[in-house]
């Protein structure tokens, strides 16, 4: 692969990425909720129908999260994202050796950043960029960023 046809991969893995911090992981459940006693739609049977977000964590650990109604489509959306942004980050590691993330210097930026290192951990060697509190990576100029990604390349042999 030569350098402008690894741009051009670059561009198009990127333009399909969600935004990083629009992303929720784990499974959506329908589930129904039945009261006891004193409730007389769940003394027909019927019961409350409610949607639960499941995360797994490691060590068999689930957590159940009961949504509201109006939450549902807004997590629907946002586990579409993760599978979107996992299948884009197997892609980029198929394509690059190496990747340097370099994300908004805020809460956001930086809990996306664990998440995408952490799935991109064995896979490719990856670089961390820390930005500065406030800042954005497309708003630092040509020598800023420079400045940041000093040392983040040449060392492929030593973390891979
Ligand atoms: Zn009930």
């Amino acid at each position: 692969m030569n350098h402008e046809q690894a741009i051009r991969i670059r561009e198009r893995l990127l333009a399909r990425l969600p935004a990083a911090r629009d992303v929720l992981r784990g499974s959506l459940l329908d589930r129904t909720i039945r009261h006891r006693s004193g409730c007389p739609k769940c003394h027909r049977g019927e019961g409350h129908p409610v949607s639960v977000l499941a995360v797994g964590y490691p060590g068999g650990r689930v957590r159940q999260i009961s949504l509201r109604k109006n939450q549902v489509a807004g997590v629907r959306r946002s586990l579409a994202n993760y599978r979107k942004l996992k299948s884009a980050i197997e892609q980029i590691c198929e394509s690059f050796r190496r990747v340097v993330l370099i994300l908004d210097g805020d809460d956001g930026g930086r809990k996306a950043t664990a998440r995408i290192a952490a799935q991109l951990a064995g896979k490719c060697s990856v670089g961390l960029v820390a930005v500065p509190n406030g800042s954005q990576p497309d708003q630092l100029n040509r020598a800023e960023l420079a400045a940041l990604l000093a040392g983040n390349f040449g060392q492929e042999e030593a973390t891979r």
